[in-house]
């Protein structure tokens, strides 16, 4: 129940001309005393990023200033207040532009703002139910709000406590929704903006989504919401992707309705946060059911495996189960997720539980990474593969849906009773989930205890033979020099224990290949043969030649069906698609994306 002798009242009022925020703030109880902290978060869940966002927040100021209070800045996104007693009424402004951390902000733009809790000031000693008024709204703006919260007139919510209204983005503007009721619920497809193609290609997106929207909700039997809200965006700086409770923030990029490739993506991307909704928020590894006590100092699990690689897994299964992907698309998709992740050295090296715990450090792209952090999203998903075609194959009752779903029933529903956050929840642990599949097929939890607390041990390769997909094997040579997306020719990564650990470094840019001007095919070719190779380098003002000699290595270069009548129908009913391949029928295995980028080697 609310007690209404504390709380924390704030009034937000947009102002799209200087995309700024103007924040009154009333705090009351106990808990506003002499010396409190008032501080924004320094990540905000499922982004697992220690960032600055305190650096928007000026002019932080005493609105009742006959009071004596007097507001000093305190820490890296903070302020200490003294002088208060019982209550606080304070004022400020926040610069809330910044599209790339949108969706983790929300940001003003000039025709449309979403707004959550991270530029509010907030007391890490009350983190309990609080009020947001939003102020009088530019002409012909309205808002959507999505559920979890309560309405009080006036353009007015209370939420259930500060880190709920961190984890629901309200949208302001001359808004595009497009709203569907799925299997009893409402869905609504907030754009924010739009692009080329929009009015010829929207509804078949919101069409193809909610197949997609359904494939999830069999895979779990309910929706642990009264409402769901895609906010959707096509600004290409907009590079969004992250779960809330009641709703998600995806980019989608400019061309998603003129190119097929962007649009099977954009897809992908909603299913993928979707998914979360269940997925870590809701069901978490401990400690992430108590963000709210962790909102500045960082939560740190060993689960994220689960939480983002089952996620990542099933990004991919239900874009294909919605037809957005084809059956040999998720095979060759799954195998490059384990070409690409295998052949850096790290994955000899590092357990995915301990990348995992190292989130805030190995999250994003840095120097040496190849060789000293994996990505939990990748082995995670190759876990899930791995259980569910295992599963899959021993059993014909049992899936890794079926073993899931009753994962989140006994771990989620069934600590709190119904599909909301229980206040106590921590959230499972990873001898919980060794136990559940042992219990669930006996043996399995301890393979997957193996997988995810000792560096390698996966052969996905051979998961794909026992499913009468043979991998086709192609004798090469490789220097051990990967480049991100792009970003060829400047390096990206070295792996230390292959021939171009030589002195190479990430960042230096190729000019040239055994004498002659960098091609990607030049490289490539190079690389791919006995040869020594000569690369010359720029290395910021220096030029520096190293030679090299490539190593033997083999790769896949195609998937050959071998397989059984009964093996095809086994494929068809797991991926809810048509697959019906002649033998000897070779797939293709070019195709791989990841929304963490592209870390090709050669
Ligand atoms: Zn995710």
């Amino acid at each position: 129940m609310t007690d209404p002798s504390e709380g924390a009242e704030y009034h937000v009022t947009i102002d799209p001309d200087t995309l700024e925020l103007e924040v009154e703030l009333v705090l009351f109880g106990a808990f506003v005393t002499d010396g409190m902290v008032l501080t924004v978060p320094s990540w905000v869940p499922g982004d697992y990023d220690f960032e600055p966002y305190g650096r928007d927040v000026f002019a932080v100021e005493n609105a009742d200033p006959e009071d004596g209070v007097q507001v000093v800045r305190d820490g890296w996104n903070g302020y200490k207040v003294f002088g208060a007693s019982d209550k606080v009424h304070l004022r400020y402004r926040a610069s809330a532009y910044e599209p790339d951390l949108g969706d983790a902000m929300g940001l003003v733009d000039s025709n449309y703002a979403v707004l959550m809790g991270t530029r509010y000031l907030f007391c890490p000693d009350y983190v309990g139910p609080c009020s947001v008024q939003y102020g009088q709204l530019p002409p012909k703006w309205t808002i959507h709000h999505p559920s979890g919260a309560t309405p009080e007139g006036d353009q007015r919510w209370a939420y259930p406590s500060f880190e709920i209204l961190l984890d629901t983005p309200v949208l302001f503007g001359d808004l595009t929704i497009k709203e569907k009721t799925i299997r009893g619920v409402p869905f609504y497809f907030a754009f924010v903006d739009q692009g080329v193609g929009f009015n010829e290609r929207v509804d078949a997106f919101v069409d193809q989504l909610s197949v997609a929207v359904e494939a999830i909700h069999d895979v779990f039997g309910l929706f642990p919401f009264t409402d769901y809200t895609f906010v959707l965006s096509l600004n290409p700086q907009a590079d969004w992707g992250l779960e809330h409770l009641t709703s998600n923030m995806s980019g989608l990029g400019p061309d998603v309705f003129v190119d097929d490739d962007k649009f099977a993506n954009g897809i992908r991307v909603c299913a993928h946060e979707l998914f979360h909704a269940w997925n870590v928020r809701r069901l978490r590894p401990a400690p992430l059911g108590q963000l709210r006590k962790h909102l500045t100092s960082g939560s740190f699990t060993d689960g994220l495996w689960m939480a983002e690689g089952f996620t990542r897994y099933y990004e991919y299964l239900i874009s294909t189960r919605a037809n957005a992907y084809t059956p040999d698309q998720f095979f060759s998709a799954v195998l490059g997720y384990f070409t690409h992740l295998s052949q850096q050295p790290a994955y000899s090296r590092v357990a995915v539980a301990d990348s995992s715990l190292a989130t805030y450090l190995n999250h994003a792209k840095y120097p040496g990474r190849v060789n000293n952090s994996i990505d939990y999203y990748d082995k995670g998903m190759l876990i899930a593969f791995a259980v569910d075609g295992f599963l899959r194959r021993s059993d014909p009752q049992k899936s890794l849906d079926d073993a899931f779903r009753g994962f989140y029933e006994t771990y989620f529903i069934g600590e709190g009773g119904d599909d909301q956050v229980p206040a106590d929840y921590v959230g499972y642990t990873t001898d919980q989930v060794v136990a559940y599949f042992n219990a669930y097929h006996p043996g399995l939890g301890d393979h997957i205890g193996a997988w995810v607390n000792d560096p390698a041990g996966l052969d996905t390769p051979q998961d794909m033979t026992a499913l009468g997909l043979t991998p086709v094997w192609q004798d090469t040579h490789h220097l051990g020099i990967f480049f991100l997306d792009d970003g060829a020719p400047t390096i990206y990564g070295v792996a230390d224990n292959m021939p171009a650990a030589v002195g190479l470094a990430p960042g230096d840019v190729i000019d040239a290949v055994n004498g002659y001007a960098y091609s990607p095919a030049a490289l490539a070719w190079a690389a791919s043969n006995a040869s020594p190779v000569t690369l010359t380098v720029t290395r910021g003002h220096r030029v520096i030649d190293f030679t090299m000699t490539p190593q033997r290595a083999r790769k896949i270069v195609g998937l050959e069906w071998t397989g059984s009548e009964d093996q095809a129908k086994l494929i068809s009913k797991w991926l809810g698609a048509d697959f019906t391949p002649a033998s000897g029928e070779t797939f293709p295995v070019d195709f791989y994306e990841n929304f963490h980028g592209i870390e090709a080697m050669v």
